[in-house]
């Protein structure tokens, strides 16, 4: 369990999530654990005594994070309330505790998967692993920055951008990591074997993480070989996907719909309608705040943007589509195929990117970093026309 501990606190660091040395993580076998000692395990510890989990997460964000969710925090005193699909399907929203105590850490645990706590940082726990508060605290992350940067282009737009806001806007410009526009060396074509597509996928999947493309706990990857689709594992970690990923037959015989992907219909959906013989997937932040930047007023579907919205909005000829994650009629299996064909990449409405290419992850990857990196440009645009940045 230690060394679970130790495992997380350094992905966390790793992935630029937490400050180096900062994750205080603790794990319950036969006796509960730390990563390393702290005085704030004081508090902490007895939130295992409050509540039935196995782990804890605690950590300061690293910068720029951790300034967006303190000014979140001090906007939104209560509840922060992001719209993205994250936030939709793990998070609901996210409390605001203003107490490093016990009792104030795990009544707000008690209700929602992760807390934050003004000036220390974000608490989220888990009940079977820790890689669980894991995502849950980099679910928060992704939410407050998304939000962050969305409030900041509406409040631009409304003309009521005060002092506060644009100085710690530039603060976090400045932290933010640099945009990269390096393409990995990935496998080349020809992968034409089980083995070699596997290598290939999982060396992929990596690469998206590590540009931070999506948090390792999301996203997913597929590559077609004959009539067989290999695809991650449904709550797989994208730098980890030795042993996670699936091969399902497109004849439907498939045992493995069980574990495979929630998006496989998705997936299989772009396959039949393309020429395409791989998929990536991720939630890059850019593409996921500028699919939910929309100027109308008034518009009925408001709040349902993500299965509803009509408007055909697309990002340098890339296709912005609704659609929830899952086969109804409303999900991603109907709405993406079309629009993955036609490009080969679609933004999903406050989710992320889907790109196809062929004949190995080189074009889809390219494509996933061009569509994030473009997002990132016409954003820092749009919010210097409305003199909300002066680029220098
Ligand atoms: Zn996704």
């Amino acid at each position: 369990m230690k060394r679970l501990c130790e495992k997380y606190a350094a992905k966390l660091s790793n992935q630029g999530l937490a400050a180096p040395g900062a994750p205080i993580i603790g794990g319950l076998d036969a006796e509960l654990v730390w990563n390393r000692h702290d005085p704030r395990i004081e508090h902490l510890a007895g939130i295992f005594d409050a509540m039935s989990i196995n782990s804890l997460v605690f950590a300061k964000p690293a910068e720029p994070y951790a300034t967006i969710i303190d000014f979140l925090a001090r906007k939104h005193p209560e509840t922060i309330r992001p719209e993205d699909t994250e936030t939709r399907t793990f998070l609901h929203d996210i409390p605001v505790c203003h107490e490093f105590t016990t009792k104030a850490i795990s009544a707000a645990l008690k209700r929602r998967k992760a807390v934050i706590i003004p000036g220390e940082g974000i608490a989220s726990f888990g009940t079977v692993s820790p890689e669980q508060g894991f995502v849950f605290y980099s679910s928060t992350i992704f939410a407050c920055t998304v939000l962050f940067f969305s409030e900041y282009l509406t409040a631009a737009r409304r003309n009521y951008l005060d002092e506060e806001f644009r100085s710690t806007f530039a603060r976090v410009v400045a932290a933010l990591p640099s945009p990269r526009t390096d393409i990995p060396n990935l496998a080349p074509a020809p992968l034409a074997d089980e083995e070699t597509v596997l290598a290939a996928m999982t060396e992929a999947g990596r690469a998206v993480v590590e540009y931070g493309l999506v948090d390792s706990f999301f996203g997913n990857i597929s590559y077609r070989l004959d009539d067989t689709i290999y695809i991650s594992q449904t709550g797989s970690s994208l730098d980890e996907l030795e042993g996670c990923i699936d091969p399902c037959p497109m004849d439907g015989s498939t045992t493995a719909g069980l574990t495979a992907s929630s998006e496989l219909s998705a997936h299989e959906g772009v396959y039949r309608n393309a020429d395409a013989l791989c998929m990536l997937h991720g939630h890059p932040k850019f593409s996921v705040i500028m699919s939910m930047n929309c100027d109308k007023k008034d518009c009925p579907n408001r709040g349902q943007c993500h299965i509803k919205c009509t408007e055909c909005r697309t990002v340098d000829g890339v296709p912005i589509v609704p659609g929830e994650v899952g086969t109804g009629p409303t999900g991603l299996c109907n709405t993406l195929p079309p629009a993955v064909a036609s490009s080969g990449a679609a933004i999903v409405h406050g989710h992320g990117v889907f790109t196809s290419g062929q004949p190995d992850f080189t074009q889809a990857f390219k494509r996933l970093l061009e569509t994030e990196n473009r997002c990132r440009e016409l954003y820092f645009e749009q919010i210097s026309a409305l003199g909300g940045w002066n680029r220098k």
